[in-house]
């Protein structure tokens, strides 16, 4: 019978091996992994460290003997150190459960790789993972799961997390749940980078709510111990409480991953940046050996870039197409990578999916942006709060990508929202959905049909809009005037803006041209709306005009 090798017994890997199980009952499968556990849920890992999962069983329910019924041989402690493309085979150093090594070469027809990635570890000087009495950990495997809460149960009183990514972000949530005085060190300017500033500052914010001190735009340059404590050292901008040493019974390195493809890349299996370069169906430049998951490049379905996704649903369904391929049922393609993202910090989800401002620009493909701050459920259910929405168009209209933070509704619009991207849809499109709505679930006009209007009001003119992230230049060269009402322009405003009301405007419209003085005016409000109206006047009347985009609102979360 045919012989597959799979390196690496998680997501993408057992997604493969049950698929070809499926698909043939004679192939032989081999699963090799170097850990301890098969088939674990990564993305639960975090939630077994404050006891929201009681039992570790459920991280990891299934073990060999289970994939055994399935005549899948999986094979732990097994860590493949060389691939042969010419001899087609993997020589693996298997660890038995005395401690005893021994290399072992298993012959193969075909491999399928999906080691995912090894922990990014940063250089802080006195800083390993696993190193000093286990107090310094990754959160990757069943068993950096099982040491936290270790420590947890065992009286830690403080931690510091760093790196403020979807992982970084969960482990600092659970620990401060847990009960520890928790310190979150983020270098760049907020947490979540693949968020917008504008969809990451409210969880930032309410990661502090939580008590997490959340230290941005900041570096850990070193780890000590000043007498029996523990700490991490700041380098460059000290944190929301000024400190610059971080209490640190526990450190959680979260600070990225590295593809694990030091012995594929050596065999000669084409790689960028580490990452493995595979065709549509998951084939290696190499013939005989495929790739999925977190060590491949994906090709981004916007963009059209190369970088890795490293996110289960996308290795799950590379898994399982690889199979496909393979095995000879009709393949279709892995699907393009659209990123759709999803994570809880405290009472906000905060979602995304296609590209952001930085991909879009840096992938030189022009886009319109819209905010928005709808309610995701009808606006009189007592104590609903807005929904914060950056939707990105194509100069065509087509959807390119959106982002979401809230505290309900969040998750839905960007599913929604993701499936519209994939199916090429537009803001023409958005406004038709038909979505699902009762006051407790949305309104008659739900948030996507609102941003497809605010994106067709955008792309056919309608609507001019200025953006938060311009305002310096903006307030230096323009005739800044919000138009919201009195009261709580004299409560807040920005520096140099003037106020006419919206419900004045038209009346003071001579006033404003002697101001304005040829010159442009840009409008603002609390949320876009009445300043979008008050553009379609002042365009009317001849103006150069634009609104802000989401208003006041977004230009606080985003500065
Ligand atoms: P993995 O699932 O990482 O599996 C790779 C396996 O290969 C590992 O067991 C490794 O030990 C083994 N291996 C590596 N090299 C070798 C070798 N040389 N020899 C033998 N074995 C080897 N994604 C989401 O979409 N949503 C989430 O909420 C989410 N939460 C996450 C939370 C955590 C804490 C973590 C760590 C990840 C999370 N992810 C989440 C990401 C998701 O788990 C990964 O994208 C997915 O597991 C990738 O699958 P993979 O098969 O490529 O790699």
């Amino acid at each position: 019978p045919r012989r597959i090798v799979v390196v690496g017994g998680v997501a993408g890997g057992m997604s493969f091996a049950a698929r070809a199980r499926r698909l043939d009952r004679h192939v032989r499968i081999t699963v090799l992994d170097r850990g301890e556990y098969v088939s674990f849920s990564n993305c639960g890992l975090p939630y077994y460290v404050d006891g929201e999962i009681e039992d570790s069983y459920h991280l990891a329910p299934r073990t060999p003997e289970t994939f055994a019924q399935q005549d899948i041989d999986v094979r732990l402690r097994h860590d493949v150190v060389a691939l042969d493309p010419d001899a087609r085979t993997v020589t693996a150093r298997g660890t038995s459960e005395s401690g005893t090594t021994r290399e072992e070469t298993f012959e193969y027809d075909d491999v399928v790789l999906s080691p995912g990635g090894n922990a990014t570890i940063p250089p802080i000087d006195g800083l390993q993972a696993g190193f000093d009495a286990g107090r310094v950990h990754t959160l990757r495997t069943v068993d950096d799961s099982l040491d936290l809460r270790g420590h947890v149960d065992s009286g830690a009183r403080t931690a510091v997390v760093i790196g403020g990514g979807f992982i970084g972000v969960e482990a600092a949530e659970v620990l401060a749940r847990a009960g520890l005085d928790v310190a979150l060190v983020q270098r760049s300017e907020h947490v979540l980078p693949p968020l917008e500033p504008e969809t990451a500052h409210p969880v930032g914010e309410e990661l502090e709510r939580l008590g997490i001190a959340v230290h941005t735009g900041a570096e850990a340059t070193a780890y000590r111990h000043n007498g029996d404590a523990p700490v991490i050292v700041l380098g460059g901008g000290t944190g929301p409480d000024g400190r610059t040493e971080l209490p640190a019974d526990v450190v959680v390195v979260s600070a990225g991953i590295e593809p694990a493809t030091g012995p594929f890349e050596a065999a000669g299996i084409a790689c960028q940046d580490g990452a493995i370069l595979a065709d549509p169906h998951g084939r290696t430049n190499v013939p005989g050996v495929w790739a999925v998951g977190d060590a491949v490049a994906s090709v981004d379905a916007v963009t059209g870039e190369r970088r890795v996704v490293a996110l289960a649903g996308p290795a799950n369904r590379a898994g399982r197409a690889v199979a496909d391929a393979m095995l000879g049922v009709d393949a279709r393609p892995i699907p393009a990578a659209l990123g759709t993202a999803v994570v809880r910090a405290g009472e906000l989800t905060a979602a995304m999916t296609g590209a952001n401002r930085k991909a879009l620009s840096r992938a030189s493909i022009p886009a319109h942006t819209v905010h928005l701050h709808p309610t995701p459920q009808a606006g009189y259910i007592p104590g609903v709060e807005p929904l914060h929405l950056v939707v990105h168009f194509g100069q065509d209209g087509r959807l390119l990508g959106a982002q979401a933070v809230g505290r309900l509704g969040a998750d839905k619009r960007i599913d929604v929202l993701a499936t519209a991207l994939r199916a090429g849809l537009g803001a023409d499109d958005l406004v038709d959905l038909d979505l699902a709505y009762a006051p407790h679930y949305g309104s008659a006009k739900d948030p996507v049909n609102l941003a497809g209007m605010l994106g067709q009001d955008v792309l056919d003119g309608s609507l001019r809009l200025w953006y938060a992230e311009d305002a310096e230049s903006v307030l230096a060269d323009s005739l800044v005037v919000d138009v919201r009402g009195e009261d709580e322009f004299a409560e807040e405003r920005l520096r140099d803006s003037v106020n006419i009301p919206v419900d004045a405007l038209l009346e003071r419209l001579d006033e404003l041209r002697d101001r304005a003085d040829g010159g442009p005016v840009r409008l603002l409000c609390s949320t876009g709306v009445k300043s979008a109206a008050a553009h379609r006047i002042l365009a009317e009347a001849g103006f150069d005009s634009a609104s802000l985009s989401g208003g006041l609102v977004t230009l606080r979360a985003a500065l």
